[in-house]
């Protein structure tokens, strides 16, 4: 029962508990369900992003590979159809995140993931998948004058990495998009794409299926094992015999225990308004149609939508207690309230709009805030996860340096520190769900305390370690 006051929780009243993305008529049919024994090159466990795209990238490669995707739902099931939409050329959750972790490589890592966004285009038209995929102007705000400090900084370590950046004052930033809480921001110029995620998933699925992939839906693989030179994986209705394993289930828990130390489920959310009207449109601008986050380290995320809905999500990202996952943690009243607050306090020439769908789902997070890979059974099955919450683009990658792990090629990607080093594992329960809570605690003080980090956030940022969505 919702109990947000004032318009928020009038907006809330009558919003549907779904993900808009995947919440419409023109949903593909299901792919069959593996229901007997078959063969394989290469067999994918988990039909999301990182998935579909290895599932592509092996095909477009190597053409007559035989591939298998098992997907346990519906393709896109998972984060990859209820996200934002930001597809950002960042393979390191950030060039300041990027910087700390591995400075040596990350002139290296910014022109791989330029590539990468760039192939990203590429793909989309070559198969012509309908997204409502383009570029898009990305702007961090800022909501408080240390904001502006912090944008200054990023500003100057973007410029140095060659990222096309500029610095916007208040009343640039407001007549952009009108908000009376902005005193500034920062323009990305050239590295967001802005895509429809459930759309993108089918295209991705249907691309697969013309490459030659052989896709399974509503078959969960179960367990895996290795015989002489085959590794099998077992589902209720068969099992996969092939040559390669690529596990890409990314916050869920799958049939290989290794991800777990490495790799937790964070639960992000998500409101979605019903369309503007044209006045509504003009009382706000964002005629460029950027793609906004604000600079706190607890962030929203906010856009538009084809049909002129806006997208408003994060803030409060919530870590249940054994890595747990449910799809009743999908709906938080308390989270979804205050984010419909934060919302009207932002816009509040809006009031009177209404949420039409609210969501959550689970961001795969490390402790350094990107994937990791790794290999078990015999060097036969590989798994990569983590990309907290910045997986749309990264997940090509990720599934492109599974491939070359998968198939034993040493490539430049494969010697990248991020790739090579494993992040620092997290704690087992309980010291794991008080770990997380401490650290939420702490950014929460950070950000009411002029983003200033106390004892606990120094202390894990010695170690290399963090808390992020
Ligand atoms: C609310 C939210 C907002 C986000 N916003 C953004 C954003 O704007 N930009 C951005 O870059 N990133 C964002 N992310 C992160 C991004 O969506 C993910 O990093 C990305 O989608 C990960 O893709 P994936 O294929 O690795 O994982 P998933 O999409 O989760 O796919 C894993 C799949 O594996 C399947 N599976 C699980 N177990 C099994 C099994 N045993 N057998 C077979 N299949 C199995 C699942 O059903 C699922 O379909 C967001 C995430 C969330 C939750």
């Amino acid at each position: 029962m919702d109990t947000t006051p004032g318009w928020a929780g009038q907006a809330l009243k009558g919003a549907r508990p779904a993900v808009f993305w995947s919440d419409r008529p023109d949903a593909p049919a299901a792919a069959p369900t593996l229901n007997e024994s078959v063969n394989a090159d290469l067999t994918v466990i988990g039909g999301g992003f990182t998935g579909l795209w290895a599932a592509i990238q092996a095909l477009e490669e190597q053409p007559g590979l035989k591939v298998v995707v098992l997907e346990a739902e519906r393709c896109g099931f998972g984060a990859s159809s209820r996200n934002g939409g930001f597809c950002d050329s960042s393979l390191t959750h950030g060039l300041e995140n990027g910087l700390s972790h591995w400075p040596d490589d990350l002139k290296t890592l910014v022109r791989m993931g330029r590539e990468n966004l760039d192939e990203i285009d590429e793909t989309i038209d070559r198969h012509r998948i309908v997204a409502d995929y383009q570029r898009a102007p990305g702007v961090d705000v800022a909501t408080e004058p240390w904001h502006v400090d912090a944008l200054e900084h990023s500003k100057d370590l973007h410029a140095e990495h060659g990222l096309d950046v500029e610095l916007l004052d208040t009343d640039t930033m407001r007549a952009r998009v009108n908000s009376a809480t902005y005193v500034g921001g920062l323009l990305h110029k050239n590295d967001l794409a802005l895509v429809d995620p459930g759309r993108l998933c089918w295209g991705l699925r249907q691309a697969a299926e013309s490459l030659g992939a052989t896709i399974f839906e509503n078959t969960p693989a179960t367990a895996v094992s290795v015989d002489g030179t085959k590794i099998d994986v077992t589902t209720p209705g068969g099992a996969v015999r092939s040559e390669r394993v690529l596990m890409a289930t990314n916050a869920y828990p799958g049939p290989v225990r290794r991800p777990r130390r490495y790799v937790i489920p964070v639960y992000d959310h998500v409101l979605m308004t019903e369309p503007l009207s044209s006045e509504q449109m003009s009382m706000i601008g964002w005629k460029q149609r950027d793609g906004i986050g604000d600079a706190s380290n607890q962030f929203h995320y906010y856009r538009l939508t084809e049909d002129d809905r806006i997208l408003w999500g994060g803030w409060d990202a919530t870590y249940h207690f054994n890595n747990g996952l449910d799809p009743r943690h999908d709906q938080q009243d308390a989270t979804h309230g205050v984010l419909a607050e934060h919302f009207f306090e932002t816009f509040p020439q809006l009031e009177g709009l209404r949420f039409s769908h609210r969501w959550g789902g689970p961001i795969a997070t490390t402790t350094q805030f990107t994937a990791t890979w790794g290999t078990t059974h015999e060097g036969r099955l590989t798994w990569v996860a983590g990309y907290t919450g910045l997986g749309v683009a990264a997940s090509r990658f990720g599934a492109r340096v599974g491939l070359d792990l998968a198939f034993g090629t040493t490539t430049e990607r494969t010697e990248l520190e991020m790739v090579r080093k494993k992040p620092f594992p997290f704690p087992p329960e309980p010291l794991r769900w008080a770990g997380v809570q401490m650290t939420r605690k702490a950014i929460q003080t950070s950000d009411s305390h002029g983003g200033k980090r106390g004892l606990w956030l120094r202390l894990l940022d010695r170690f290399g370690v963090g808390f992020d969505s």
